[in-house]
């Protein structure tokens, strides 16, 4: 049996506890999930997910094909934005990421993270990097 940690409010809230978060600040976040899975999700990835309101704008408005230029950041601003500088608890539901370029209003919860996390755990070993 997994080990419960918090309130749990059904099986699947049971398994989506991490008992064990690890924060490689310049590569990767690592959790060990109470279900016994553990997820390893690249920054790159976990910023490009960021729910915040402002990065879901961001994310819909560079959906929309235009017919302005594209807004890609410079390269020292994309490195920063792929870092974070700590991570902490929100309660017990979620895990706000502190990016080194001072974005801090993401907060990614549990099956969030899972979802994320999930793909690598099962897939072996990574994909080349590619346009998706
Ligand atoms: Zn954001």
């Amino acid at each position: 049996m997994p080990i419960v940690l918090g309130t749990v409010h059904g099986d699947q809230q049971m398994l989506l506890q991490p008992v064990e978060i690890e924060l490689v600040r310049a590569a990767e976040l690592r959790i060990q999930w109470s279900g016994g899975e553990a997820s390893v999700i690249p920054l790159v990835e976990l910023r490009r997910a960021c729910p915040c309101a402002a990065c879901r704008a961001e994310r819909e408005l560079a959906a929309v094909p235009t017919t302005g230029l594209p807004t890609i950041a410079a390269p020292a601003q994309q490195r920063l934005q792929a870092q974070a500088s700590r991570a902490e608890l929100v309660g017990s539901y979620a895990l706000r990421i502190v990016w080194q370029d001072g974005h801090d209003t993401g907060i990614y919860d549990y099956p969030l993270l899972y979802a994320l996390g999930c793909a690598h755990v099962k897939s072996g070993p990574r994909p080349r990097p590619s346009a998706e």
